[in-house]
């Protein structure tokens, strides 16, 4: 799986794809005070992400796994 720099489209056609209970459900605080959950595959690279009406929201892993 390579998904750097994916775009809105691409990654809300992931995010639909997920199913609730197969997604990585990372929970984040939007600008808005709207609590969310990552929409992607579990165990996705790079940044989460959710679907919000016709857009993606993204926000930063904290930081990488450390083996
Ligand atoms: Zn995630």
């Amino acid at each position: 799986m390579t998904d750097k720099h994916l775009t809105d489209d691409q990654l809300l056609l992931e995010t639909d794809y997920t199913s609730y209970a197969s997604s990585c459900r990372d929970p984040y605080i939007t600008p808005t005070n709207d609590l969310v959950e990552c929409r992607r595959q579990s165990g996705h690279d790079d940044t989460h992400a959710t679907r919000s009406g016709l857009r993606a929201i993204r926000w930063a892993v904290p930081e990488p796994h450390a083996a």
